[in-house]
């Protein structure tokens, strides 16, 4: 009797466990930008429990016949719910994927694409097969219930710098780095929409953790150079101009020459995170956790830089 007692509560437990997965409702809905394109643009807050993790913008362009999806969201429930909001839209079966960098809230959804091509940077399935399965720990820690079943999947195809057909779909494939050591970028070529994940933030501070900050303002400026005519960045709302570029570059810029002031000045860590944050950047979400991110990822080595170096033997 006790042990059924015991059974029927561990059952009850999983029961709503399940329940609970099963019931995270991200309520996608697919924003057309474009003649076949979408985006699903995320929220531009921090991860929590109440958001599931969507804090990401992720994208589709529908071909003569089958459908690229660009980043898989956060967890197994994104990308399924991703590809059924795909299927309510289009008859045409999903035939690639397409990963911008490896950042968790990008990637976790591929789940719900088994058995597909999914190609990205070889920089990216490199992160990913280093640190994914501390990624994944990471979200299931913020974002808890709505991670529950999420694997982490790896890429199975190496996506090249440079002009492909996919679906009969014309896409310029950019390869760029800065904001990781792989960041893709997915240009279509009919409606000039560039897919520029997390090179460009709007609105939504930009996060640092896996950052070159010299490299990333130069692959802006490659950006910049781009003739088209709808930016979707990683994080904020839809671009019709190059206000998110310059914006992203303000703040990389501002970013780099505080903190190596903070370094030549003196200052300890603490001392740097009280440092007053410009008026400009108030209206960025999220702007005083990643600038306390940023400060705990980057100023050790804007202080290492500022040290003599010191020979090691005495010259002849
Ligand atoms: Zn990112």
């Amino acid at each position: 009797m006790r042990l059924g007692v015991t059974f029927a509560a561990v059952a009850a437990v999983a029961l709503s466990t399940a329940a609970l997965a099963a019931s995270f409702d991200y309520a996608l809905k697919p924003q057309k930008v474009a003649d076949g394109v979408y985006t699903l643009i995320g929220k531009t807050e921090n991860f929590s429990r109440e958001n599931g993790g969507n804090i990401v913008n992720t994208g589709f362009i529908v071909g003569d016949d089958g459908v690229i999806v660009i980043d898989a969201g956060p967890s197994k429930a994104y990308g399924e719910q991703q590809r059924a909001a795909i299927a309510k839209l289009t008859a045409k079966p999903v035939v690639q994927v397409l990963l911008t960098h490896a950042h968790p809230d990008h990637v976790l959804g591929l789940q719900a694409y088994a058995g597909l091509p999914v190609a990205t940077l070889t920089a990216t399935t490199a992160a990913l097969t280093q640190s994914g399965d501390a990624l994944l720990g990471n979200l299931y820690r913020l974002v808890g219930d709505a991670m529950l079943g999420t694997e982490i999947r790896l890429p199975n195809a190496v996506a090249a710098d440079g002009a492909v057909t996919i679906a009969g779909r014309k896409l310029r494939l950019i390869a760029g780095s800065g904001h990781t050591d792989g960041d893709l970028m997915v240009f279509d070529v009919a409606t000039k929409t560039l897919f520029a994940g997390d090179l460009v933030f709007f609105q939504r501070s930009p996060t640092t953790p896996n950052a070159d900050i010299p490299t990333w303002l130069a692959t802006l400026d490659s950006i910049d150079a781009l003739d088209f005519a709808m930016l979707i960045p990683g994080h904020g709302g839809v671009l019709r101009d190059h206000a998110g570029i310059a914006q992203t570059r303000d703040y990389l810029q501002w970013l780099r020459d505080s903190l190596q002031g903070a370094a030549r000045r003196g200052l300890d860590m603490p001392e740097v995170l009280q440092l007053p944050l410009p008026e400009r950047f108030r209206p960025l979400a999220a702007l005083k956790t990643e600038y306390e991110r940023s400060v705990s990822h980057l100023y050790p080595a804007y202080e290492l830089d500022t040290l003599p170096t010191v020979p090691r033997s005495k010259p002849p």
